[in-house]
């Protein structure tokens, strides 16, 4: 059920703006995500949404969004995408997002889009706008449409985040590829890894961050276990074996895995340290560094 929404703020500030793509403030325009992924964070209990199904739509985004970037001395990087995705499917109608971007843009700040959605291929002409003040991340835990559509059930197939990444790339938009989760004993084998970096590669990637392997927290791990059962008989038992009641549950190919992936990084020349991400795209570095004069 779609919920609109008075919010109160929309711009959170990022205590630590260098560890995620510079940005020193969260945007969330909606709470609760429409792709239902299975392994989702985001339903933690912690975060006090009430039923993850429901998409609460901050009707007054836009309003907010203006007042706050207006009284704003300096300019910084806003990040969107981490509790929910900017691109959930609502946003085709609502197009919040979308307008946000352009007073983003509007204010001289940069941005940063964490998304599964080939929905951002909309927004292009927006995007070439923040010349080079921008990067856009695609979450992609598997290359195989459908392994996807079991653990990602309602957001796009990899296929079509892959064609929208080669899309942004060509049009000169810094893009790269967040590996995470890597879903222990289902996402992580060798070979999967080795397709899921070529394509990356293939379709433009300039950055890639990773996990191998997920974290469960309570409220979370009820619901992933529960699907567990239903996709993927008698995993759950490993699951509860291996890692009861851990929060960060790393795959037993952690080590191998994560060699694997730094080296063929480094032999093909992908950023993996947001310093580097920064140099490499002196744009948005200079509106990150910006945040020092306030
Ligand atoms: S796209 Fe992200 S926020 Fe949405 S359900 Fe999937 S993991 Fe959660």
């Amino acid at each position: 059920m779609i919920k609109e929404v008075v919010a109160k703020g929309i711009l959170i500030p990022n205590k630590h703006s260098e560890n995620w793509f510079g940005a020193k403030y969260t945007m969330n325009i909606y709470r609760g995500c429409e792709h239902q992924c299975i392994y989702c964070d985001s339903r933690s209990a912690c975060y006090q949404i009430e039923n993850f199904e429901d998409v609460e739509v901050k009707i007054n985004a836009l309003e907010l969004l203006h007042k706050t970037l207006k009284g704003k001395r300096s300019k910084a990087i806003v990040g969107t995408g981490s509790m929910s995705d900017p691109y959930t499917l609502c946003e085709t109608s609502y197009t919040l997002t979308r307008r946000a971007l352009k007073l983003i843009a509007t204010y001289g700040f940069g941005i940063h889009i964490s998304t599964k959605s080939d929905m951002v291929r909309r927004d292009l002409d927006i995007l070439k706008t923040f010349q080079n003040r921008v990067t856009v991340a695609f979450t992609i835990t598997t290359v195989d449409d459908r392994l996807a559509a079991l653990v990602e059930p309602f957001a796009p197939s990899p296929s079509r985040r892959l064609a929208a990444m080669k899309e942004l790339s060509d049009a000169g938009i810094p893009v790269g590829v967040l590996m995470m989760p890597i879903l222990p004993y289902i996402e992580d084998s060798p070979e999967g890894i080795d397709r899921l970096l070529e394509s990356a590669l293939r379709h433009g990637a300039s950055f890639c961050f990773w996990h191998v392997g997920m974290t469960c927290r309570e409220g979370q791990r009820e619901y992933y276990y529960q699907k567990l059962d239903e996709h993927f008989p008698g995993l759950k038992e490993r699951y509860i074996q291996r890692y009861r009641d851990r929060y960060v549950c790393d795959s037993p190919r952690l080590v191998e895995l994560h060699e694997r992936i730094r080296d063929f990084c480094d032999d093909n020349g992908l950023i993996t340290d947001f310093d580097s991400l920064l140099e490499r795209y002196p744009e948005h570095r200079a509106v990150q560094s910006a945040l020092f004069s306030e």
